[in-house]
Protein backbone atom coordinates (compact mmCIF):
# COMPACT_ATOMS: atom_id res chain seq x y z
CA UNK A 1 0.00 0.00 0.00
CA UNK A 2 1.26 3.54 -0.54
CA UNK A 3 0.66 4.49 2.60
CA UNK A 4 2.24 1.98 4.22
CA UNK A 5 5.72 2.32 3.06
CA UNK A 6 8.93 3.44 4.74
CA UNK A 7 11.55 5.74 3.59
CA UNK A 8 15.19 6.19 4.66
CA UNK A 9 16.22 9.61 5.84
CA UNK A 10 19.69 9.89 4.89
CA UNK A 11 21.84 11.85 7.16
CA UNK A 12 25.22 13.00 6.87
CA UNK A 13 28.20 12.14 9.69
CA UNK A 14 28.45 14.96 12.41
CA UNK A 15 31.98 15.21 14.27
CA UNK A 16 31.89 13.89 17.24
CA UNK A 17 35.24 15.59 18.09
CA UNK A 18 33.93 18.37 17.47
CA UNK A 19 31.60 18.79 20.72
CA UNK A 20 34.85 18.51 22.87
CA UNK A 21 34.87 22.40 22.27
CA UNK A 22 31.69 22.81 24.08
CA UNK A 23 31.47 20.00 26.53
CA UNK A 24 34.76 19.50 27.79
CA UNK A 25 37.58 17.01 26.78
CA UNK A 26 35.89 14.36 29.85
CA UNK A 27 32.36 14.42 28.58
CA UNK A 28 33.95 13.99 25.08
CA UNK A 29 36.03 10.92 26.22
CA UNK A 30 33.56 9.66 28.16
CA UNK A 31 31.34 9.89 25.47
CA UNK A 32 33.98 8.01 23.01
CA UNK A 33 34.17 4.98 25.80
CA UNK A 34 30.53 4.15 26.51
CA UNK A 35 30.28 4.40 22.58
CA UNK A 36 33.44 1.93 22.03
CA UNK A 37 31.69 -0.92 24.68
CA UNK A 38 28.58 -0.60 22.97
CA UNK A 39 30.19 -0.74 19.58
CA UNK A 40 31.52 -4.07 20.41
CA UNK A 41 28.62 -5.92 22.00
CA UNK A 42 26.96 -4.65 18.96
CA UNK A 43 29.19 -5.68 16.05
CA UNK A 44 27.58 -6.57 13.12
CA UNK A 45 24.69 -5.18 13.61
CA UNK A 46 22.44 -2.05 12.64
CA UNK A 47 20.53 0.35 14.73
CA UNK A 48 17.17 1.27 13.75
CA UNK A 49 15.54 4.40 14.42
CA UNK A 50 12.12 4.91 13.48
CA UNK A 51 9.74 7.90 13.26
CA UNK A 52 6.63 9.90 12.07
CA UNK A 53 8.60 12.41 9.96
CA UNK A 54 11.98 13.72 8.41
CA UNK A 55 11.32 17.22 9.39
CA UNK A 56 9.27 19.49 11.62
CA UNK A 57 8.89 19.50 15.08
CA UNK A 58 11.41 18.14 17.45
CA UNK A 59 11.91 14.69 17.27
CA UNK A 60 13.00 14.90 13.34
CA UNK A 61 15.10 17.92 14.84
CA UNK A 62 17.01 15.82 17.31
CA UNK A 63 17.61 12.61 14.81
CA UNK A 64 18.94 15.08 12.35
CA UNK A 65 21.73 15.47 14.38
CA UNK A 66 22.17 12.34 16.56
CA UNK A 67 22.16 10.27 13.95
CA UNK A 68 25.06 11.82 12.26
CA UNK A 69 26.84 11.87 14.95
CA UNK A 70 26.23 8.02 15.61
CA UNK A 71 27.32 7.10 12.40
CA UNK A 72 30.80 9.28 13.04
CA UNK A 73 30.96 6.81 16.54
CA UNK A 74 31.34 4.02 13.67
CA UNK A 75 27.99 2.34 14.14
CA UNK A 76 25.88 1.53 11.72
CA UNK A 77 22.93 3.43 12.38
CA UNK A 78 19.89 3.80 9.62
CA UNK A 79 16.61 6.38 9.68
CA UNK A 80 13.02 5.18 8.66
CA UNK A 81 10.42 6.90 8.21
CA UNK A 82 6.90 5.47 8.47
CA UNK A 83 4.17 6.19 5.71
CA UNK A 84 0.66 6.68 6.67
CA UNK A 85 -2.78 8.29 5.32
CA UNK A 86 -4.53 11.69 6.87
CA UNK A 87 -6.60 9.06 8.69
CA UNK A 88 -3.79 7.47 10.24
CA UNK A 89 -2.50 11.14 11.49
CA UNK A 90 -5.23 11.92 12.61
CA UNK A 91 -5.31 9.05 15.32
CA UNK A 92 -2.14 9.76 16.37
CA UNK A 93 -2.51 13.27 17.07
CA UNK A 94 -5.61 12.19 18.60
CA UNK A 95 -3.38 10.43 20.76
CA UNK A 96 -0.59 12.67 21.45
CA UNK A 97 -3.13 15.48 22.40
CA UNK A 98 -4.79 12.83 25.22
CA UNK A 99 -1.28 11.87 26.45
CA UNK A 100 -0.34 15.32 27.28
CA UNK A 101 -4.07 15.21 29.25
CA UNK A 102 -6.12 16.57 26.81
CA UNK A 103 -9.44 15.42 25.48
CA UNK A 104 -9.80 15.40 21.48
CA UNK A 105 -11.89 15.46 19.32
CA UNK A 106 -12.06 12.00 18.06
CA UNK A 107 -13.20 8.65 19.72
CA UNK A 108 -10.79 6.02 19.70
CA UNK A 109 -13.09 2.77 18.86
CA UNK A 110 -12.76 -0.50 17.23
CA UNK A 111 -12.30 1.20 13.59
CA UNK A 112 -10.13 3.87 15.08
CA UNK A 113 -7.90 1.22 16.39
CA UNK A 114 -8.16 -1.09 13.05
CA UNK A 115 -6.97 1.78 10.71
CA UNK A 116 -4.23 2.53 12.93
CA UNK A 117 -3.20 -1.53 12.99
CA UNK A 118 -3.81 -1.61 8.85
CA UNK A 119 -0.91 1.32 8.41
CA UNK A 120 1.48 -0.25 10.76
CA UNK A 121 0.84 -3.79 9.38
CA UNK A 122 2.40 -2.46 6.36
CA UNK A 123 5.21 -0.59 7.13
CA UNK A 124 6.19 -3.83 9.62
CA UNK A 125 6.17 -5.60 5.99
CA UNK A 126 8.81 -3.36 4.61
CA UNK A 127 10.44 -2.95 8.26
CA UNK A 128 10.96 -7.01 8.38
CA UNK A 129 12.37 -7.12 4.97
CA UNK A 130 14.79 -5.22 6.19
CA UNK A 131 16.16 -6.02 9.81
CA UNK A 132 18.20 -9.01 10.74
CA UNK A 133 18.63 -10.62 14.30
CA UNK A 134 20.56 -9.48 16.61
CA UNK A 135 19.63 -5.47 15.64
CA UNK A 136 18.13 -2.76 17.45
CA UNK A 137 15.26 -1.21 16.84
CA UNK A 138 14.52 2.47 18.33
CA UNK A 139 10.83 3.51 17.60
CA UNK A 140 10.14 7.05 18.81
CA UNK A 141 6.10 7.99 20.29
CA UNK A 142 2.85 6.51 19.72
CA UNK A 143 2.65 6.93 15.56
CA UNK A 144 5.00 3.68 15.84
CA UNK A 145 3.94 1.86 19.46
CA UNK A 146 2.05 -0.36 17.01
CA UNK A 147 4.84 -1.90 15.04
CA UNK A 148 6.41 -3.16 18.22
CA UNK A 149 4.30 -6.65 17.85
CA UNK A 150 5.23 -7.36 14.35
CA UNK A 151 8.70 -7.31 15.89
CA UNK A 152 8.94 -9.81 18.26
CA UNK A 153 9.49 -12.79 15.92
CA UNK A 154 12.10 -10.85 14.88
CA UNK A 155 14.82 -11.53 16.67
CA UNK A 156 15.56 -7.86 17.25
CA UNK A 157 15.67 -5.75 20.80
CA UNK A 158 12.68 -3.17 20.63
CA UNK A 159 12.97 0.21 22.48
CA UNK A 160 9.95 2.55 22.61
CA UNK A 161 10.53 5.91 23.08
CA UNK A 162 7.84 8.46 23.87
CA UNK A 163 8.86 12.41 24.03
CA UNK A 164 5.31 13.22 25.21
CA UNK A 165 3.56 12.91 28.58
CA UNK A 166 2.08 14.70 31.18
CA UNK A 167 2.64 14.70 35.44
CA UNK A 168 -0.95 14.14 36.18
CA UNK A 169 -2.69 11.16 34.67
CA UNK A 170 -6.45 11.94 33.85
CA UNK A 171 -9.25 10.56 31.78
CA UNK A 172 -7.51 11.58 28.79
CA UNK A 173 -4.11 10.13 29.34
CA UNK A 174 -5.74 6.84 30.66
CA UNK A 175 -7.74 6.56 27.34
CA UNK A 176 -4.38 7.18 25.46
CA UNK A 177 -2.54 4.99 27.45
CA UNK A 178 -5.02 1.90 27.60
CA UNK A 179 -5.02 2.57 23.81
CA UNK A 180 -1.23 1.75 23.20
CA UNK A 181 -0.76 -0.38 25.80
CA UNK A 182 -1.37 -4.05 24.19
CA UNK A 183 1.47 -2.53 21.09
CA UNK A 184 4.02 -1.57 24.12
CA UNK A 185 4.24 -4.23 25.85
CA UNK A 186 6.23 -5.78 22.62
CA UNK A 187 8.64 -3.62 23.70
CA UNK A 188 11.99 -4.88 25.16
CA UNK A 189 12.71 -1.39 26.78
CA UNK A 190 10.94 2.07 27.31
CA UNK A 191 12.64 5.83 27.20
CA UNK A 192 10.93 8.84 28.21
CA UNK A 193 11.91 12.47 29.22
CA UNK A 194 10.67 12.38 32.59
CA UNK A 195 9.27 9.98 35.42
CA UNK A 196 6.31 11.58 36.08
CA UNK A 197 5.14 10.48 32.34
CA UNK A 198 5.85 6.68 32.92
CA UNK A 199 2.24 4.93 33.35
CA UNK A 200 2.55 2.58 36.18
CA UNK A 201 1.84 -0.61 34.38
CA UNK A 202 5.17 -0.62 32.59
CA UNK A 203 8.03 -2.44 34.23
CA UNK A 204 10.33 0.10 35.96
CA UNK A 205 13.63 -1.58 35.80
CA UNK A 206 12.89 -1.57 32.01
CA UNK A 207 12.36 1.84 31.54
CA UNK A 208 15.00 4.47 31.77
CA UNK A 209 14.63 8.44 31.78
CA UNK A 210 16.87 10.28 29.13
CA UNK A 211 16.71 14.07 28.68
CA UNK A 212 16.15 15.70 24.69
CA UNK A 213 18.83 17.64 23.55
CA UNK A 214 20.01 20.08 21.42
CA UNK A 215 23.12 20.19 18.70
CA UNK A 216 25.23 23.63 19.24
CA UNK A 217 26.42 23.31 15.65
CA UNK A 218 22.46 22.53 14.03
CA UNK A 219 21.66 25.06 11.84
CA UNK A 220 19.12 25.67 14.79
CA UNK A 221 21.82 26.52 17.08
CA UNK A 222 25.08 26.92 15.39
CA UNK A 223 26.52 31.28 16.43
CA UNK A 224 25.27 33.66 14.16
CA UNK A 225 27.02 37.25 14.66
CA UNK A 226 24.74 40.24 15.10
CA UNK A 227 25.43 41.40 11.75
CA UNK A 228 24.00 38.11 10.24
CA UNK A 229 21.07 37.78 12.45
CA UNK A 230 20.24 41.11 11.45
CA UNK A 231 20.67 40.06 7.43
CA UNK A 232 18.44 36.82 8.16
CA UNK A 233 15.76 38.29 9.43
CA UNK A 234 15.75 41.60 6.44
CA UNK A 235 16.24 38.76 3.83
CA UNK A 236 13.28 36.59 5.00
CA UNK A 237 11.28 39.79 5.82
CA UNK A 238 10.89 39.60 9.45
CA UNK A 239 12.30 42.78 10.49
CA UNK A 240 12.17 46.44 8.30
CA UNK A 241 16.02 46.12 7.82
CA UNK A 242 18.32 46.75 4.75
CA UNK A 243 19.93 43.73 3.82
CA UNK A 244 23.53 44.69 4.53
CA UNK A 245 25.95 42.00 4.75
CA UNK A 246 24.66 38.18 2.99
CA UNK A 247 22.18 36.43 5.07
CA UNK A 248 24.80 33.36 5.17
CA UNK A 249 24.88 30.01 7.15
CA UNK A 250 26.38 26.69 7.89
CA UNK A 251 24.04 23.91 6.43
CA UNK A 252 23.23 20.62 8.39
CA UNK A 253 26.02 18.98 5.84
CA UNK A 254 28.53 21.31 6.05
CA UNK A 255 27.64 23.50 2.88
CA UNK A 256 26.99 27.53 3.24
CA UNK A 257 23.20 28.30 3.06
CA UNK A 258 21.80 31.23 1.93
CA UNK A 259 17.84 32.72 2.58
CA UNK A 260 15.85 31.64 -0.55
CA UNK A 261 12.55 32.77 0.38
CA UNK A 262 10.28 34.96 2.44
CA UNK A 263 8.11 34.26 5.66
CA UNK A 264 4.14 35.07 4.88
CA UNK A 265 3.72 37.64 7.61
CA UNK A 266 0.10 39.07 9.48
CA UNK A 267 1.23 42.18 10.31
CA UNK A 268 0.88 46.53 10.20
CA UNK A 269 4.35 46.85 9.92
CA UNK A 270 7.66 44.74 10.59
CA UNK A 271 9.66 45.68 13.41
CA UNK A 272 12.89 47.66 13.02
CA UNK A 273 16.22 46.13 13.77
CA UNK A 274 16.14 47.63 17.30
CA UNK A 275 13.03 47.38 18.88
CA UNK A 276 12.56 44.82 21.66
CA UNK A 277 11.01 41.58 20.25
CA UNK A 278 8.97 39.19 22.80
CA UNK A 279 9.43 35.81 20.92
CA UNK A 280 7.41 32.38 20.57
CA UNK A 281 8.07 29.87 17.87
CA UNK A 282 5.77 26.79 17.70
CA UNK A 283 3.81 24.61 16.05
CA UNK A 284 0.47 25.82 15.61
CA UNK A 285 -0.68 23.66 18.22
CA UNK A 286 -3.28 25.09 20.48
CA UNK A 287 -1.33 22.94 23.21
CA UNK A 288 1.24 25.58 22.48
CA UNK A 289 -1.23 28.28 23.21
CA UNK A 290 -0.13 30.99 20.85
CA UNK A 291 -3.57 32.84 20.61
CA UNK A 292 -3.14 33.08 24.82
CA UNK A 293 0.65 34.47 24.40
CA UNK A 294 -1.13 37.15 22.24
CA UNK A 295 -3.89 37.97 24.58
CA UNK A 296 -1.53 38.14 27.56
CA UNK A 297 0.82 40.70 25.51
CA UNK A 298 -2.06 42.91 24.21
CA UNK A 299 -3.87 42.96 27.88
CA UNK A 300 -0.57 43.23 29.88
CA UNK A 301 2.36 43.71 28.12
CA UNK A 302 1.59 46.33 25.28
CA UNK A 303 0.00 49.50 27.75
CA UNK A 304 3.25 49.46 30.09
CA UNK A 305 6.28 48.41 28.29
CA UNK A 306 7.91 49.08 24.69
CA UNK A 307 8.48 45.92 22.11
CA UNK A 308 6.57 43.76 19.76
CA UNK A 309 5.47 40.22 19.71
CA UNK A 310 6.60 37.90 17.00
CA UNK A 311 4.54 34.65 17.29
CA UNK A 312 6.48 32.54 14.57
CA UNK A 313 5.49 28.99 13.87
CA UNK A 314 5.78 27.03 9.92
CA UNK A 315 4.11 27.89 7.28
CA UNK A 316 1.02 25.77 6.65
CA UNK A 317 1.58 21.92 5.16
CA UNK A 318 -1.65 20.33 3.53
CA UNK A 319 -1.45 17.33 6.13
CA UNK A 320 -1.64 19.44 8.96
CA UNK A 321 -5.51 20.64 8.92
CA UNK A 322 -5.60 21.28 12.64
CA UNK A 323 -2.55 23.77 12.38
CA UNK A 324 -4.78 25.94 9.80
CA UNK A 325 -7.05 26.14 12.14
CA UNK A 326 -4.97 27.23 14.81
CA UNK A 327 -3.23 29.54 12.95
CA UNK A 328 -6.96 31.29 11.26
CA UNK A 329 -8.50 31.93 15.06
CA UNK A 330 -4.83 33.91 16.01
CA UNK A 331 -5.20 35.53 12.59
CA UNK A 332 -9.20 36.17 13.58
CA UNK A 333 -8.06 37.13 17.10
CA UNK A 334 -5.41 39.57 15.46
CA UNK A 335 -7.57 41.45 13.64
CA UNK A 336 -10.01 42.10 16.45
CA UNK A 337 -7.47 44.00 18.48
CA UNK A 338 -7.41 47.52 18.92
CA UNK A 339 -4.88 49.12 16.23
CA UNK A 340 -2.53 50.30 18.32
CA UNK A 341 -1.84 46.82 20.22
CA UNK A 342 -2.53 45.17 16.41
CA UNK A 343 0.71 47.04 14.92
CA UNK A 344 2.73 45.79 17.98
CA UNK A 345 2.37 42.23 17.07
CA UNK A 346 3.23 39.67 14.49
CA UNK A 347 2.35 36.29 13.39
CA UNK A 348 4.88 34.99 10.63
CA UNK A 349 4.36 31.46 8.99
CA UNK A 350 8.44 30.38 8.34
CA UNK A 351 9.11 28.93 5.20
CA UNK A 352 9.59 24.83 5.03
CA UNK A 353 11.04 24.34 1.68
CA UNK A 354 14.13 23.47 3.31
CA UNK A 355 14.80 21.89 7.05
CA UNK A 356 18.13 24.04 7.25
CA UNK A 357 16.49 27.17 5.87
CA UNK A 358 13.58 27.05 8.28
CA UNK A 359 15.88 25.82 11.00
CA UNK A 360 17.98 29.30 10.72
CA UNK A 361 15.16 31.48 10.98
CA UNK A 362 14.25 30.24 13.71
CA UNK A 363 17.86 30.43 15.13
CA UNK A 364 17.98 34.02 13.72
CA UNK A 365 14.63 34.95 15.43
CA UNK A 366 15.35 33.22 18.80
CA UNK A 367 19.10 35.09 19.46
CA UNK A 368 17.21 38.47 17.74
CA UNK A 369 14.78 38.39 20.86
CA UNK A 370 14.54 40.34 24.23
CA UNK A 371 12.53 37.56 25.64
CA UNK A 372 11.39 34.20 24.15
CA UNK A 373 8.24 33.10 25.77
CA UNK A 374 6.85 28.95 25.72
CA UNK A 375 3.14 29.38 27.14
CA UNK A 376 2.40 25.76 26.55
CA UNK A 377 -0.22 24.10 27.88
CA UNK A 378 1.61 20.72 27.82
CA UNK A 379 4.60 19.73 26.74
CA UNK A 380 7.01 17.04 26.56
CA UNK A 381 9.89 18.29 26.93
CA UNK A 382 9.67 21.85 24.79
CA UNK A 383 12.54 21.51 22.81
CA UNK A 384 12.19 25.21 21.94
CA UNK A 385 13.07 26.23 25.49
CA UNK A 386 16.78 24.85 25.33
CA UNK A 387 16.81 26.62 21.86
CA UNK A 388 16.48 30.37 23.64
CA UNK A 389 18.46 29.41 26.70
CA UNK A 390 21.40 28.16 24.74
CA UNK A 391 21.45 31.09 22.89
CA UNK A 392 21.37 32.52 26.27
CA UNK A 393 17.79 34.28 25.67
CA UNK A 394 15.80 34.77 29.33
CA UNK A 395 13.25 32.50 28.60
CA UNK A 396 9.28 32.96 30.11
CA UNK A 397 7.62 29.75 30.20
CA UNK A 398 5.01 27.62 31.83
CA UNK A 399 6.05 25.21 34.24
CA UNK A 400 4.51 22.35 32.38
CA UNK A 401 5.62 18.63 31.31
CA UNK A 402 10.01 19.06 30.90
CA UNK A 403 10.32 23.01 30.63
CA UNK A 404 10.85 22.94 34.70
CA UNK A 405 13.62 20.32 34.15
CA UNK A 406 15.15 23.02 32.38
CA UNK A 407 14.15 26.22 33.71
CA UNK A 408 15.85 26.05 37.29
CA UNK A 409 16.10 28.84 39.41
CA UNK A 410 18.30 31.87 38.19
CA UNK A 411 18.06 30.15 34.35
CA UNK A 412 14.40 31.55 33.32
CA UNK A 413 10.89 32.53 34.45
CA UNK A 414 8.52 30.09 35.37
CA UNK A 415 4.72 30.79 35.35
CA UNK A 416 3.41 28.31 37.72
CA UNK A 417 -0.60 28.56 36.32
CA UNK A 418 0.00 28.30 32.50
CA UNK A 419 -3.52 29.98 31.73
CA UNK A 420 -2.58 33.28 33.97
CA UNK A 421 -2.08 35.59 31.42
CA UNK A 422 -1.42 38.41 34.27
CA UNK A 423 1.59 36.57 35.43
CA UNK A 424 2.58 35.81 32.20
CA UNK A 425 2.30 39.76 30.99
CA UNK A 426 4.23 40.67 34.40
CA UNK A 427 6.67 38.64 33.69
CA UNK A 428 7.56 39.82 30.00
CA UNK A 429 6.86 43.82 31.25
CA UNK A 430 9.66 42.66 34.00
CA UNK A 431 12.13 41.28 32.00
CA UNK A 432 11.55 44.14 29.49
CA UNK A 433 12.32 46.79 31.87
CA UNK A 434 15.70 45.08 33.03
CA UNK A 435 18.24 44.42 30.35
CA UNK A 436 20.92 43.70 33.20
CA UNK A 437 18.48 40.70 34.46
CA UNK A 438 18.23 39.46 30.79
CA UNK A 439 21.71 39.88 30.69
CA UNK A 440 21.47 37.52 33.96
CA UNK A 441 19.36 34.83 33.09
CA UNK A 442 20.36 34.83 29.70
CA UNK A 443 24.11 33.93 30.60
CA UNK A 444 23.35 31.18 33.53
CA UNK A 445 20.61 29.98 30.56
CA UNK A 446 23.11 28.96 28.50
CA UNK A 447 25.92 27.52 30.86
CA UNK A 448 22.09 25.26 32.29
CA UNK A 449 22.05 23.99 28.72
CA UNK A 450 25.66 23.13 28.72
CA UNK A 451 25.58 21.26 31.65
CA UNK A 452 22.37 18.87 30.93
CA UNK A 453 20.75 19.25 27.38
CA UNK A 454 23.91 19.24 24.74
CA UNK A 455 23.69 16.34 22.49
CA UNK A 456 26.77 14.23 24.39
CA UNK A 457 24.81 13.36 27.27
CA UNK A 458 21.85 11.97 25.15
CA UNK A 459 24.20 9.59 23.08
CA UNK A 460 25.80 8.49 26.29
CA UNK A 461 22.74 7.80 28.15
CA UNK A 462 21.79 5.86 24.91
CA UNK A 463 25.06 4.13 24.58
CA UNK A 464 24.68 3.10 28.10
CA UNK A 465 21.07 1.39 27.64
CA UNK A 466 21.48 0.35 24.76
CA UNK A 467 24.99 -1.60 26.09
CA UNK A 468 22.52 -2.66 29.33
CA UNK A 469 19.93 -4.13 27.21
CA UNK A 470 22.39 -6.59 24.93
CA UNK A 471 23.97 -7.67 28.46
N1 LIG B 1 10.24 24.53 14.96
C1 LIG B 1 10.75 24.91 13.73
N2 LIG B 1 10.06 25.77 12.95
C2 LIG B 1 8.87 26.28 13.32
C3 LIG B 1 8.33 25.89 14.59
C4 LIG B 1 9.04 25.01 15.38
O1 LIG B 1 11.85 24.47 13.37
O2 LIG B 1 8.29 27.08 12.57
C5 LIG B 1 11.03 23.61 15.77
C6 LIG B 1 11.51 24.19 17.08
O3 LIG B 1 12.64 25.03 16.86
C7 LIG B 1 11.85 22.93 17.85
C8 LIG B 1 10.75 21.98 17.38
O4 LIG B 1 10.28 22.48 16.14
O5 LIG B 1 13.10 22.40 17.46
C9 LIG B 1 9.60 21.94 18.35
O6 LIG B 1 9.98 21.20 19.46
P1 LIG B 1 9.23 21.31 20.85
O7 LIG B 1 9.81 20.27 21.73
O8 LIG B 1 9.29 22.72 21.35
O9 LIG B 1 7.72 21.00 20.52
P2 LIG B 1 7.03 19.84 19.65
O10 LIG B 1 6.79 20.47 18.31
O11 LIG B 1 7.95 18.69 19.59
O12 LIG B 1 5.76 19.60 20.38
Amino acid sequence: SPTGRLSAVPATARPVAALAAVVGEQRHARLLAAARDFRTRFAGHTLWTVSSTASGGSVAEMLQALVGYVRDLDLDIRWLVIGGDPGFFAVTKHLHHLLHGFPGRLTLGPDTAAHYEDVLAANAQDLLGRVHPGDIVLLHDPQTAGLAPWLTHAGVHVVWRSHVGCDLQNAATRDGWAFLRPYLQHADAYVFSRRAFVPAWLPAERTRIITPSIDPFAPKNQDLSPAVVRAVLAAAGLIDAPVTGPPVYRRLDGGTGLIAHRATVVAETLPGPDEPLVVQVSRWDPLKDMAGVMRSFAEYVAPYAQGRLVLAGPALVSDDPEGALVRAACVQRWRGLPSAVRERIVLASLPVDDVDENAVLVNALQRHAAVVTQKSLAEGFGLTVAEAMWKGRPVVASAVGGIPDQITEGTGVLVPDPSDLAAFGMALCGLLSDPATREQLGAAAHERVRTAFVGDLHLLRYAEMLTALLS
